[in-house]
């Protein structure tokens, strides 16, 4: 198998659908090869926060499972005994209850525009990183060692400047999905507060704009070619002082 094989198997590998030799195969791979490893480790990081995530996963109530049960033309009294025949109906509703998920994840919800949905994919991308433990890929205050992880994993290259001389140290970054595309995320303390800095290119000016979205403040900004999304549960002020260092 090569990384390519290895990519199109991971999503069914992380999702325990896979079988036993092909699981074996790629397991030996991501033990030889960091980029799959890594990989792997983020898609695992993001199955996590959405099973955790309130409100996106329930249980199928008795009355669906009783009506599945007979869909599949098998009757209340002999289920205990066929139980075991219907796995792959539960698996075929599994894989398509994450199909669900992921679809509304990307799909915008009718009604919300591209603006305030990239404000709630930054907000929700902030408290994964910070839920899940998955702050950083690389972690690191030196800029030097920041800037080139990133080399090869985007088709662009972030600007990463450390200014703990300002009060903002640079603690790592790591690979992240926003508005249909991969973004750098440099990840950034104040006092003990964490911002997340998404970093993308973007021709095209824009005025900076400060939001406050469920108690995090957000601010939007441009310059050099890339477009900053801050995030953090920092005060718009302080947070505004970061933008402005990000901006210079
Ligand atoms: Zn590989």
């Amino acid at each position: 198998m090569n990384c390519a094989d290895i990519r199109r198997l991971l999503h069914a590998h992380v999702d325990g659908e896979l079988d036993a030799a092909n699981s074996l195969e790629l397991e030996r791979h991501l033990k030889t090869c960091a980029e799959c490893a890594t990989e792997a480790k983020s898609l695992r990081s993001f199955s996590a926060a959405l099973r955790e995530a309130p409100g996106l996963y329930s249980r199928a109530p008795a009355s669906l499972r009783n009506h599945v049960r007979e869909l599949a033309g098998e009757s209340k009294g002999e289920s205990r005994a066929r139980g075991t025949d219907l796995s792959w109906l539960w698996k075929f509703f599994a894989v398509g209850a994450t199909a669900f998920v992921l679809l509304t994840l990307v799909l915008r919800p009718a009604g919300m525009s591209e603006r305030d949905q990239l404000l709630n994919e930054a907000v929700a991308g902030h408290v994964r990183s910070l839920m899940v433990e998955h702050l950083m890929d690389v972690a690191s205050s030196d800029q030097h060692t920041v800037k080139p992880w990133f080399d090869g994993k985007l088709d662009f290259a972030p600007d990463v400047k450390d200014f703990a001389a300002d009060g903002f140290p640079l603690v790592g970054g790591r690979l992240d999905y926003l508005g249909g595309r991969a973004v750098a995320a440099l990840v950034y303390k104040h006092n003990k507060h964490f911002i997340n800095v998404f970093v993308w290119p973007e021709t095209g000016d824009m005025k900076p704009e400060t939001t406050n979205l469920r108690g995090y403040s957000i601010i939007n900004t441009a310059a050099h070619g890339l477009r900053y999304c801050l995030v953090s549960d920092l005060n718009a002020k302080e947070l505004g002082d970061l933008a402005g260092l990000c901006e210079k």
